[in-house]
């Protein structure tokens, strides 16, 4: 693979199984995002799981809620795993401020509590045929979806993944797992948007 940087936006949350899991992709240079010139100079970004609520506010804290909304407008490839997922949605049941970048609603922990996380093994369409170890923890599912955005994953009857362009959105966690199949795809996203 080319060489690509992926940033993790670290606040809070999943910053350090994500930068571990991209630095065992050849070619992948995982960087810390904090501020403005650090979001300037990576090639795509994963937003971690975590608390969606104390990771909007530090993103108007640092204020890089304008301009990552505009970087992921312009075509930056982007990644949000749970607390990321809900900062893409469009729509957040029990409003609260978000980038709203991505054509569905969500509902946060709508599985229950922390006790009831689970893991799962599903496809997901597009990134694997075989089915992939799925970790849910507090986490939200997709409870409506618009046109734009395409469900690409389901647990129980439930929406748990979607694609829009060059956005991904997951309930579930790949970073606390060994499998890097998605974090791979995503690589090859950042890749293929670099170079085109
Ligand atoms: N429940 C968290 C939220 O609402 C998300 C949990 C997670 O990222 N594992 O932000």
């Amino acid at each position: 693979m080319r060489p690509v940087t992926i940033g993790v936006l670290s606040y809070q949350g999943t910053v350090i199984e994500h930068i571990k899991a991209l630095s065992q992709l050849e070619g992948v240079t995982p960087m810390e995002v904090k501020t403005l010139p650090a979001l300037q100079e990576v090639d795509g970004l994963i937003l971690p799981g975590g608390e969606s609520t104390t990771i909007a506010k530090l993103l108007n804290i640092f204020g890089l809620m304008e301009p990552l909304r505009q970087r992921i407008l312009d075509g930056m490839p982007v990644w949000g795993t749970c607390a990321g997922e809900i900062l893409l949605a469009g729509e957040i049941l029990g409003e609260q401020p978000h980038l709203g970048v991505m054509d569905f609603a969500v509902r946060r922990n709508a599985y229950g509590r922390q006790i009831d996380s689970f893991t799962q093994y599903a496809p997901i369409q597009g990134i694997s045929e075989t089915p992939v170890e799925l970790v849910f923890i507090r986490a939200p599912w997709i409870e409506s979806v618009g046109e734009k955005a395409q469900v690409i994953c389901r647990v129980n009857g439930h929406a748990v993944a979607a694609r829009q362009d060059n956005m991904l959105a997951t309930s579930f966690h790949p970073e606390f797992t060994r499998d890097l199949t998605v974090h791979r795809w995503f690589a090859q996203q950042v890749e293929q948007h670099k170079y085109q």
